[in-house]
């Protein structure tokens, strides 16, 4: 089955007891049992659920795996993942992560006696001289955000089957539409679902997927016991929102595309930065396990009077954090996403103030051109 047929009938999409051709919201905290020595399947909705079991199916089936865990957001199913690190081992990951998995690494697991090494996630060789004896987990993130670095996803995965290490691939930008971690050596795949997978900007939910039924089984118990749960009603709109998915990915990457090559060709654009341009210096690598370059883009402006004068012109782009909604959303990073870092680690990072980032929505092409025309005019 292709990938938009799964979308739709590739998971529980139609309600087993009525015939519903919408899995129902299982509102319910909890489920009454006939007897005390047996239950539906169903015995408490922390510990399961028939929404949430739809969703969860759904991820599997979406990346190709045995296995899906569906949680309350997608820093819950980071920490789900990061949590099966112990007291005394070591983790690898690129210098370039989402900032709450940067925060979630500082706050606790250094605390708890994890180690971690930040690497420069685009050069393989950084990956291969951070291994110690004690490295248990390879956390890779491809794209990178803001900057749309590429990580040799392959490559990463394969270094780490030859030490033993366990991979971890958030692969929230590129979609399980474009991009499948788990065929490509990674032992487990995060998404943020909050972005494209829900695709309307209504709901925080975060996913797990995995071939593996011991990393199952252990991810199971960290999503029962730290409790971090998909509601049932966010699963139900979740449910809802992934079936057009494949329509507006493609109308959004497509926009992405032609909006990229618009900023690319602007006098008032000094860079762009998209895996889809020839000049991303790897867009090879990109090309060689995606099967699109994404919705989002990030540009630099010439100065930071040009900044205001973009946020206050471009009137179609909902000016937030967040990326993957149907409507484009423009966000401004120096001040956004990575503002509570130092001046010092945002520039370090190469985010700028004149940093811009688009996640570009499902509007008509036209329209979002002439809109950015106007906040790019001097
Ligand atoms: C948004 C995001 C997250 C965090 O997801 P939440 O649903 O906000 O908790 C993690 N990784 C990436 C790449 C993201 O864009």
């Amino acid at each position: 089955m292709k990938i938009n047929t799964k979308l739709l009938h590739d998971y529980p999409v139609i309600d087993s007891f009525t015939g519903a051709s919408s899995i129902p919201k299982y509102q319910t905290s909890t489920f009454h049992q006939k007897n005390v020595f047996s239950h539906t399947g169903f015995s408490y909705t922390r510990f399961g659920n028939p929404t949430v079991d739809a969703a969860e199916k759904c991820i599997a089936s979406l990346e190709n795996a045995n296995f899906g865990l569906a949680f309350s957001s997608g820093m819950a199913a980071i920490n789900a993942a990061l949590f099966l690190l112990s007291k005394g081992d070591h983790l690898v990951v690129g210098k370039n992560i989402y900032g709450g998995t940067f925060q979630s690494i500082h706050q606790f697991l250094f605390r708890f006696g994890v180690e971690c090494t930040f690497v420069d996630e685009a050069d393989i060789h950084s990956w291969k001289e951070a291994i110690r004896d004690n490295t248990k987990m390879f956390y890779i993130e491809t794209p990178s955000n803001p900057l749309l670095t590429i990580t040799d996803i392959q490559k990463v995965a394969s270094l780490a089957d030859t030490y033993n290490i366990l991979t971890v691939a958030d692969n929230t930008f590129m979609t399980p539409l474009s991009q499948h971690p788990l065929m490509l050596g990674v032992d487990l795949v995060i998404h943020s679902a909050t972005k494209f997978i829900n695709g309307h900007s209504d709901v925080v939910a975060g996913f797990v997927a995995t071939n593996q039924e011991k990393l199952y089984q252990r991810l199971k118990e960290h999503q029962k016991t730290l409790g971090g749960i998909l509601s049932p009603e966010d699963a139900w709109l979740l449910l809802r929102g992934v079936k057009t998915m494949g329509l507006r990915m493609k109308k959004s990457v497509k926009n992405a595309e032609i909006i990229a090559e618009f900023l690319n060709d602007h006098s008032a654009v000094k860079k762009v930065y998209y895996p889809g341009l020839k000049n991303h210096p790897d867009a090879e690598i990109h090309a060689k396990q995606c099967s699109d370059s994404g919705a989002v883009l990030s540009f630099e402006l010439q100065n930071t009077k040009q900044i205001d004068a973009l946020f206050s012109n471009c009137s179609l782009p909902i000016v937030a954090v967040s990326l993957g909604g149907v409507e484009s959303i423009l966000s401004y990073p120096w001040l956004m996403s990575h503002g509570s870092l130092s001046e010092e680690e945002r520039l370090k990072m190469g985010v700028t103030p004149t940093l811009v980032r688009l996640s570009c929505g499902i509007e008509d092409t036209e329209d979002l051109l002439s809109d950015l025309e106007k906040g790019l005019q001097k």
